[in-house]
């Protein structure tokens, strides 16, 4: 029909003629719920009216609502009615949360009926004057909390409850967003729709009824559920509204009586979903016993982590909403409400849940929304939560008792994504070993170089020449399948003859460097059991207890032995691709480094595989300038001998000095160049930006690489870059990915290897979904077989595979999450690790094994090592050492003392002697509570002439300290 604009207009008038505070303005706003508030004398409301086609009503109405109140100046309300045609109105009327709440939706629609329907009889609505106002409420709820001051007042007993309720909450649920989060939250927000079927919603209530709990906690617990699984925590809390109108006097009234709740869940995976809906009964009806404190005043006195980029105490949302607002009608009008969708998030998620129940009282469903922040996430990732929400919530319904944690909230096709995307490339590499694939080249090009040095160059038979003799002589010295030899070489021509020798006899490698203390040495010695030790001269084994014999190769005489291949027959055993190549050891948690024995079936692949995805061939030359400690020297010592190309040798220690290593690569027309980041920066630094041409590939690996560094890198010449990932014991890498200029913001470590299998998958081993942090898991040929001597270390590590029957999957103490590349494909994004093992200068080191010789020292009673992380000066080892009681330490004495068993990358750049570690809440030691280092000289001596000076603050300004004196 028609609508009299008048008269709609003189009813809206007296529903804020009833309702004072829709005519209240706020001189003072105290900022914690309370308001003085000073009625104003306007009982008059403009009321716009325009005229738009119905393409121009959305704008009309996000216009209007759009606007800001200053709610110290004006009324908090205002009103504006749409003319669409001479039959279409559209109401809107808008109220600032300060004067109106969900629930006074009710008593505005109620009161708007009436008096329209007065005003349409030319009469005056005949309604009693409300009994109270907002502001006698607003006094009242004052008298009641009391006052704070008060310890036995309303106020202090529920402050004193949420102390405890949420003492350390975590400032941040961290969620898989899409994107990152800005360091200011902007509110702007997108809404997908939330349906859950009649037949869960029975199922649902169901389950309340059975557990004396509410539809409210079960959807609660469920969503912890969710929360918990997405983000990886087992704290998770969320806000939920509560409607604060217990007195039936206020049903009437419109008004602010809403407040906010923080509930909070501790989820622990094994636990049946009863058990946690048992524990959030108790924690929520605690929580609404307690909810008169307003949350603005909360969050003054908890005082939690403020931080414009997020809201406090929580992010995540839960709303409960009952639809039931009553009919809404006008005489004489067909009415019905417009969907305007604000825009808008107030925080991270939101899941707005609102149940239907037929005239019988029976279930007809759960709608409602989930409204998501669209600086964080996509509208699809909404989507796919809202999807595991229902999937949450028919597990639960089927299964009350289900383990929380073993849920499954992938669907069919997501899990087959992951599998697909986690399986390596099925590929039959031959099932040869080392020495198989050297023999191949030696045979197929024995005048082309194949290693050169400083001073002399090698092709494939004079190398060949010199390696079978050794190996024969290794093996009339009993070495061979199943056995060890120890090089204790420093890298030169005679490591790379004694490393192919000890392969061709058949036996495996393990490399110690000589410059590494003495006592570790020995440690290594007597954990790998060698046959014998090789060195370059004596003193490469000083002072190292031995037990076995030391074969000094230069006093070696094995020109009586044949230099044609070795062949299996010749062999104390035969060679298999499942027999140990090398052991590398790397550091130990538990104080001593551990022997990773890598089989040749394990390296071979990986070599294949190289030489296949980087194309190397004849024409390529290699840089080999990593210690034979560390399992990317295995790149650089074989894979140009088994494609046919030649390797470089940087001479010992030539590996620190920059300039000398890109010289090399010019000289020697260096195609490929394995690096750790940090080795890149410094080359980079080296050459002001410029790689020397020759080089057309760059592999990164051992640590993350920056996506600053290697886009100076990709333009630093005419190359590749690929960044690669793996542990020792996974024979060097496992996944690779080949950076572009799409990498600005990370570089991901790509997708699996030929015949690898990488899983990401939560505490309980089940796989999460894209975007979400789990621990990476490894399978297929490139495991190790163990650490040598070590099943106890190689069980825990080495686990039985969850799909492959047999097999075993190694854990990697990685974080990591599949992330969607642009083209649609999942890759592998590193995040960090999930123990105490750290990457420094590409070095690995489990600051557990510092720790124990820290231990280890008279008068340490405890000790701790963190990483410092410092913008200009890098990263450093620190050391935080408790003496025994009564005792002292000197830091400088037990710097000494503890280089004596640690390599020189382990020992710490500072220690800071503590009388006692900081512990939290829980008595473990809180690192974050640890004092940050000094590095300080003990006397300062000032440089004295201009040149002293020049280079003293030369040093302070690379060291990002303020002075640097004399010493
Ligand atoms: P290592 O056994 O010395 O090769 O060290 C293996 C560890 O280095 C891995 O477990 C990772 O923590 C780290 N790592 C190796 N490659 C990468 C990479 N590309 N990005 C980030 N971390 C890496
Ligand atoms: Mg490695």
């Amino acid at each position: 029909g028609a609508l009299d604009v008048g008269v709609l207009a003189a009813a809206v008038r007296d529903v804020v003629a009833r309702h004072e505070v829709l005519r209240t303005v706020y001189p003072e706003v105290d900022g914690v719920g309370f308001q003085r508030i000073l009625p104003a004398d306007r009982a008059t409301l403009d009321i716009d009216v325009v005229q738009v086609d119905d393409a121009g009503l959305v704008g009309a109405v996000t216009e209007f609502v759009s606007g800001t109140f200053d709610v110290t100046r004006e009324v908090p309300v205002r009103a504006r009615i749409v003319e669409l045609s001479d039959t279409e109105h559209v109401l809107v009327f808008v109220v600032h949360h300060i004067a109106g709440d969900g629930s006074s939706m009710g008593p505005l629609m109620r009161d708007l009926m009436v008096a329209y329907t007065a005003h349409t009889a030319g009469e005056s609505p005949s309604w009693k004057p409300l009994p109270v106002q907002y502001a006698d409420y607003a006094i009242w709820q004052r008298a009641v909390l009391g006052d704070e001051a008060d310890p036995d007042s309303l106020i202090s007993r529920q402050i004193d409850h949420w102390r405890t309720a949420l003492s350390d909450v975590p400032a941040v649920l961290d969620l898989p967003t899409d994107r990152p989060r800005p360091a200011v939250q902007s509110f702007a927000g997108g809404r997908v729709d939330v349906s859950i079927a009649a037949e869960t919603h029975r199922g649902l209530t169901r389950l309340a009824a059975q557990t004396n709990t509410t539809l409210f906690m079960v959807v609660h617990a469920a969503w912890a559920v969710l929360l918990s699984r997405l983000s990886g925590a087992d704290d998770v809390t969320v806000g939920t509204p509560i409607a604060g109108r217990g007195e039936e006097a206020l049903d009437d009234l419109i008004g602010q009586f809403v407040n906010t709740l923080v509930l909070r869940s501790r989820v622990d995976g094994g636990e049946a979903f009863t058990g946690l809906l048992r524990r959030t009964r108790e924690s929520d009806l605690a929580a609404f016993a307690n909810a008169d404190v307003p949350f603005e005043r909360l969050v003054e006195v908890l005082d939690p982590v403020r931080s414009t980029a997020h809201h406090p105490l929580f992010q995540v949302g839960l709303s409960f909403q009952n639809l039931d607002h009553g009919a809404f009608e006008l005489p004489g009008l067909t009415l019905s409400g417009v969907d305007f969708e604000a825009g808008i998030s107030q925080f991270d998620l939101h899941l707005i849940v609102a149940d239907a129940y037929d005239e019988n009282g029976e279930p007809l469903g759960l709608g409602g929304g989930l409204t998501f922040a669209s600086a964080l996430f996509d509208e699809a990732t909404a989507t796919a939560i809202v999807d595991r929400f229902t999937r949450v919530l028919d597990a639960i319904v089927s299964d009350p008792e289900v383990a929380v944690g073993d849920i499954d909230i992938l669907d069919v096709s997501e899990r087959a994504a992951l599998g697909a995307a986690g399986a390596g490339r099925s590929v039959s590499v031959p099932a040869v070993t080392l020495p198989d694939l050297f023999a191949e080249q030696v045979g197929a090009r024995g005048a082309a170089t194949a290693v050169v040095t400083d001073d002399a160059v090698l092709t494939y038979a004079e190398f060949a020449a010199r390696v079978y003799p050794l190996a024969r002589y290794l093996i009339s010295s009993g070495v061979g399948p199943d056995s060890r030899v120890v090089l204790a070489m420093p890298r030169s021509v005679e490591l790379l003859v004694a490393m192919y020798a000890v392969a061709a006899a058949g036996g495996a490698y393990v490399p110690v460097d000589p410059d590494q203390p003495a006592e570790r040495i020995s440690h290594i010695l007597g954990t790998a059991d060698p046959v014998l030790v090789l060195a370059t001269t004596a003193a490469d084994v000083d002072g190292v207890s031995v037990g076995v014999p030391v074969v000094v190769v230069d006093d070696l005489d094995v020109s009586s032995y044949s230099s044609a291949p070795v062949v299996d027959s010749e062999r104390v055993g035969a060679l298999l691709p499942g027999h140990a190549a090398y052991v590398i050891f790397t550091s130990g948690s538990t104080g001593r480094p551990k022997g990773v024995a890598v089989p040749h079936s394990a390296v071979v692949n990986q070599l294949v595989w190289k030489r296949d995805a980087f194309g190397l061939g004849g024409s390529d030359a290699v840089l080999l300038k990593t210690a034979a400690t560390f399992d990317l020297s295995v790149w650089e010592f074989w894979s140009a001998t088994v494609s046919g190309g030649a390797v470089v040798l940087a001479r010992a220690g030539g590996q620190q000095d920059p300039d000398y290593l890109l010289d090399l690569v010019r000289t020697h027309r260096v195609t490929t160049l394995h690096a750790v980041p940090s080795m890149l920066e410094a080359l980079l630094a080296a050459e002001g930006g410029r790689l020397p041409s020759a080089l057309s590939r760059v592999l990164a690996i051992g640590e993350e690489l920056p996506a600053g560094l290697a886009q100076r890198v990709r333009a630093a010449g005419d190359l590749d870059l690929v960044n690669l990932y793996g542990p020792t014991e996974a024979a060097v890498s496992v996944t690779a990915h080949a950076v572009s200029e799409a990498d600005a913001v990370s570089v991901p470590i790509g997708v699996p290897e030929w015949n690898v299998g990488v899983r990401v998958l939560d505490a309980r081993l089940r796989p999460v979904p894209v975007g979400v942090a789990g621990e990476l898991y490894l399978s297929g040929v490139q495991l190790a077989r163990g650490y040598h001597g070590r099943a106890d270390l190689t069980a825990d590590r080495f686990v039985a595979d969850l799909v492959g029957a047999g097999e075993r999957m190694y854990r990697t103490g990685d974080l990591v999450r599949w992330v969607r590349g642009g083209s649609g494909v999942l890759e592998l994004e590193y995040l960090g690790r999930t123990d105490f093992q750290v990457k420094l200068r590409g070095f690995r080191i489990e600051l557990g094994e510092i720790e124990a010789a820290l231990r280890a020292q008279h008068d340490v009673a405890q000790a701790i090592v963190t990483v410092h992380s410092d913008a200009r000066a890098g990263d450093r080892l620190v050391a935080y050492v408790v003496p025994e009681s009564g005792r002292a330490v000197d830091a400088a004495t037990l710097t000494a003392a503890v280089a004596r068993d640690l390599p020189n990358y382990m020992v710490p750049d500072a220690v800071v002697v503590l009388e006692a570690l900081p512990l939290n809440v829980n008595g473990k030691v809180d690192r974050r509570a640890l004092p940050a280092p000094v590095f300080e000289a003990v006397v300062f001596r000032a440089p004295t002439t201009p040149v002293e000076e020049i280079v003293a603050s030369v040093f302070a300004e690379v060291l990002g300290v303020d002075r640097v004196g004399l010493d």
